[in-house]
């Protein structure tokens, strides 16, 4: 295919994604108002199912024994080109949308504090153009749709590594809600991590009438979280690691008989993760030992540190330059302002963050040292560490935020939202019209992969063989909730937007819900 031709079928391709705006908004709403926390997404891949059946996938459910988790797939022969998102959303962020201070939908309720709900409805806009002009064009080729499970709790990817779903696959770009439109390539400086559950089982008794009778489950706990927080003086600067007490008994009277501490061990490296792992098994034993309970422990999730191809990124990039950032409105800034004066968002660089990004991002290069960084981890590096592999970010939320937050739920069904998600589409589906018709692209990526990326490191699952996912999480939570959400639920027969059925006038920055800020 001649450029010229391939720049005719992007131009092509950002009018039809321009024109789908009204699909795109519908799918970001409509999955901020399901609001399931991990591997309870089980509405939205129910709606993302209906839509990629109705328009010609493939799909293939409860991959790796995950209720929520599917592929879907269309087009014929080689390359395939995975396509993935995360789903799920965060525990207490309930949020409405277009409103700059804390104002819950339901109170307590889970909610897209992230911004994963825009992901899929970013991916699904894409590839539905593109297999327009595929359809048309006769060009080979397999897509594959994919879900992130469970990202917050890092417990899948890996799996679906482990069991073979990406065994055939030549390339996957992923995409992730960020501040701006941009991706990166290398050692990006983030963690991977394993996140670890310890079980202590003591014996109850009667806490004032015979206490020498009992062996308290959760005095393990607290000796174990001492433990641990005593050996973080001698850990490298690179590791975090914090936990939450799943279990601490049920009322003071009774000596608890069962607790459990919930740990994620982050580092810059496999076998630094494993060390602590090691470490954190070493400490629960002790804590056992101490206080005459017995311990178990289960792997709960896991991530490789990230690091991403360097020829799919600086394809992607020339796309990112051609479609660059939306254009906000003054609402758009009036509320990202209003909301980053909320939450006291720090200066970057020196300068107050204020409003939304108006400058392209850069095409962002490995850190520095090996050493540097330290931070979150995704299990899209499991993916990353087994084939070619690009996050593309897309300007959907507002800078400066403390992020797993309500505050990064305020503009998640929003205008903002949406352009982000149709700029993001356009960059995604014409590096994947790269791929597909330009094949020194993946051969270079298979180069940078073999000879660069995995040349001394090489990949070795943080999971065994035996490990199952945890689709047990968060199930009473959902069910706690779901009766009150479902009431919330979007209607697009009935209303236009979101924002319109909830009654919000955009935006909303001041108390008595009346003024546009301005
Ligand atoms: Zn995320």
């Amino acid at each position: 295919m001649t450029p010229a031709k391939i720049d005719a079928l992007k131009t092509e391709l950002a009018k039809e994604i321009d024109g789908q705006k009204k699909f795109s908004q519908e799918m970001v709403d409509m999955i901020f108002s399901f609001g399931e926390l991990g591997f309870q997404e089980v509405e939205t891949s129910r709606y993302l199912i209906d839509i990629l059946k109705k328009n010609g996938f493939t799909i293939k459910e409860g991959i790796s024994g995950i209720p929520t988790a599917w592929t879907a797939t269309w087009g014929s022969g080689k390359p395939v080109i995975a396509v993935g998102s995360d789903i799920d959303c965060i525990p207490k962020a309930s949020q409405k949308p277009g409103v700059s201070y804390h104002d819950p939908i339901v109170e307590g309720a889970p909610g897209h504090g992230e911004g994963h709900n825009s992901g899929q409805p970013l991916n699904v806009t894409a590839v539905l153009a593109l297999k327009k002009i595929m359809e048309r064009e006769k060009i080979p080729g397999t897509i594959m749709l994919w879900p992130g499970v469970a990202e917050e709790q890092l417990a899948t990817k890996a799996y679906f590594v482990r069991d073979g779903f990406f065994k055939d696959v030549d390339a996957c770009i992923f995409t992730h809600v960020s501040n701006n439109l941009g991706t990166s390539y290398g050692d990006g400086g983030m963690t991977g991590m394993i996140s670890v559950q310890f079980k202590f089982e003591g014996q109850a008794s009667h806490a004032g009438g015979a206490p020498w009778r009992g062996k308290s489950a959760l005095d393990a706990v607290e000796l174990m979280n001492i433990g641990w927080n005593y050996h973080r003086e001698h850990m490298e600067t690179t590791q975090r690691s914090h936990y939450v007490v799943t279990d601490g008994g049920d009322q003071p009277n009774v000596v608890p008989s069962k607790a459990s501490v919930w740990y994620y061990f982050r580092e810059r490296s496999y076998p630094k993760i494993m060390q602590m792992y090691k470490d954190g098994v070493k400490i629960a034993d002790a804590a056992a030992k101490m206080t005459d309970t017995k311990m178990t422990y289960e792997v709960l999730g896991s991530a490789w540190p990230g690091h991403f191809n360097q020829p799919i990124a600086e394809a992607m990039y020339e796309n990112i330059k051609m479609v660059g950032l939306p254009k906000w409105s003054d609402e758009d800034q009036t509320l990202a302002k209003a909301a980053q004066k909320e939450m006291q968002s720090p200066a970057d660089e020196g300068k107050p963050t204020e409003g939304l990004a108006t400058t392209l991002g850069v095409l962002r290069k490995p850190a520095l040292t090996p050493s540097a960084g330290g931070g979150g981890s995704d299990d899209i590096a499991d993916i990353s560490w087994n084939l070619p592999t690009i996050v593309l970010g897309y300007p959907s939320n507002i800078p400066g935020l403390p992020g797993h937050h309500w505050a990064n739920a305020i503009s998640m069904a929003t205008p903002i939202a949406h352009k982000g998600v149709t700029a993001g589409a356009k960059a995604e589906a014409m590096t994947l019209l790269d791929l597909f018709v330009k094949p020194e692209i993946l051969k270079n990526a298979w180069t940078y992969f073999n000879e660069v990326q995995t040349k001394d490191t090489k990949y070795t699952p943080l999971i065994s063989k035996t490990d199952k996912p945890a689709i047990q999480l968060n199930k009473k939570i959902m069910e706690e909730f779901r009766p009150e959400m479902k009431k919330y639920y979007y209607d697009p027969s009935k209303y236009a937007t979101y924002l319109e059925q909830l009654g919000i006038k955009y935006p909303t920055t001041t108390r008595e819900g009346s003024s546009t800020g301005k």
